[in-house]
């Protein structure tokens, strides 16, 4: 079996840092050795990567990607292999994507056709959430079917999308408790998609198409209305696992901090857009630009505490996990589906090769450790969603691992050549203190020396068991 040393590289855990070496059999960590160890035990490897200066991190693990996701009339545009081989650009060597049933098909087709994409296309390991867009009898039943069989042990709802992807309180509260029987996890988009397309209407008959109305007619207190009441409904459903993506308020973090306090079983996530963009800088930019940044939940204001709030809540762990919420489009021909109608342009950023570089400038600015950059989006991710054998380097774990060079720099943006497929990016011009240096996928070195070495069909799908994050 290959042996591959990581040597002299301070080792960076959720917990604390140690110098040391790694030492990789195959395709797992086999053993953690102290400084000097290895020679005088007379480890041999068959290739040595020297990391002295550098970080070693647990491959970063993305839980929110949208490949190829049919949305709005058009197709995010990263498939499987452009979009897993950006990840491993970005250190990220797991995503779990989104099935999606919408409303009216059938769970099982709609989980094959996922497969179908990713199958052999995947630069890095990846999973699958359900999206159920249609609780009926049938979908309940597949529900615990993918718990028991699939290793699909997370289903995310929607509040919003109504006719599209959106559950009335009643199909919320089955789907609940159909989870809380099989111990599976509920994802919720929350916010008020009734009250929403209300405000979006109103705003296109007063002649306000320009992207930023976009957040304007998603207005905070929908997302934390929609928040409370998700919650109150898994509280009645048996407190049933509930995990608020995509987070952007300060008033729905609020409701989750609040239940959290209650002990129950509440999590969120945010994403770096909402940590770092916003609805002045980036959504009002003149013309038609701020159709770059339509996603949803939409950025929000900088004049009130979201920003702020956002970054208490991860030192806080009221937020648990960064994800991305990748879901690329690009200008041409897509967003431009939303000409004159804010409401047609498809939502979504692309994120997921800068989600580990721009939380690490979050450690550079004092507004988390190391070690909270590790759990949050490497180590929190795969204990909520059941991922074993990933998010933490120890022996008999998978061999996922980011060297990080802190003495580096990356530009961000198209003319920097991201490997996303998109025509533009949401970061352009962003410049991080640090860089991806190495990447290891399964013991398989996938980047190095600025250079892609991995190989499409190289990812594995990933059977997921029940979340290990429960309170
Ligand atoms: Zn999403």
């Amino acid at each position: 079996m290959a042996r591959t040393l990581i040597s002299g590289g301070t080792i960076i855990s959720a917990t604390g840092r140690t110098t040391g070496d790694v030492l990789i059999e195959g395709e797992s960590v086999a053993a953690i050795l102290a400084p000097g160890q290895a020679a005088s035990l007379g480890v041999t490897a068959d290739r040595v990567i020297d990391a002295t200066g550098k970080y070693v991190v647990p491959g970063g693990i993305d839980v929110h990607t949208h490949m190829e996701l049919p949305f709005g009339g058009t197709n995010a545009s990263d498939t499987f292999e452009t979009g897993t081989i950006a990840a491993a650009w970005g250190g990220v060597t797991t995503i779990v994507d989104f099935a999606v049933q919408k409303t009216g098909e059938n769970v099982h087709e709609s989980l094959a056709a996922w497969h179908e994409k990713a199958a052999g296309n995947c630069a890095i390991d990846y999973g699958f959430h359900q999206i159920i867009g249609g609780v009926d009898e049938e979908s309940l039943k597949a529900m615990t079917y993918l718990v028991d069989n699939e290793g699909v042990t997370s289903f995310k709802l929607f509040m919003a999308y109504p006719g599209v992807f959106y559950a009335d309180d009643g199909q919320i509260l089955r789907a609940m408790q159909n989870a809380s029987e099989t111990g599976a996890m509920i994802m919720m988009h929350a916010e008020n998609g009734i009250a929403i397309d209300v405000l979006v209407a109103q705003s296109l008959a007063r002649g306000q198409t320009d992207p930023y109305f976009h957040s304007l007619t998603r207005p905070a207190e929908l997302e934390g209305e929609a928040t409370h009441r998700a919650i109150q409904l898994a509280k009645v459903a048996g407190n049933v696992p509930l995990y608020i993506v995509h987070m952007s308020a300060s008033e729905a973090l609020e409701e989750v901090a609040a239940a959290q306090h209650a002990g129950m079983n509440v999590f969120a996530e945010t994403c770096p857009q909402y940590l770092y963009l916003s609805l002045e800088d980036q959504l009002m930019q003149p013309g038609f630009e701020g159709a770059k940044w339509v996603c949803s939940t939409p950025l929000r204001t900088k004049h009130e505490h979201h920003h702020r709030d956002l970054w208490k809540g991860l030192r806080m762990n009221e937020l648990a996990v960064v994800s991305t919420d990748h879901c690329p489009f690009c200008m041409k021909d897509q967003k431009e589906l939303g000409l004159g109608n804010f409401s047609a342009i498809p939502n979504g950023i692309g994120g997921v090769e800068h989600r580990m570089e721009l939380l690490y400038q979050g450690v550079v600015n004092g507004e988390i450790t190391l070690e909270r950059w590790v759990e949050t989006c490497s180590t929190t991710p795969a204990r909520m969603f059941g991922l074993d054998r990933k998010g933490a380097i120890a022996p008999g774990m998978d061999a996922d691992i980011l060297v990080w060079d802190p003495t580096r720099r990356t530009k961000i943006g198209i003319n920097d050549k991201h490997h996303m497929n998109m025509d533009h990016s949401a970061y352009e011009g962003f410049e991080i203190d640090g860089k991806v240096d190495t990447v290891l996928s399964r013991g398989t070195v996938v980047v190095e020396n600025d250079t892609f070495t991995g190989s499409v069909g190289h990812g594995r799908y990933v059977k997921r068991g029940l979340s290990t994050y429960l309170h």
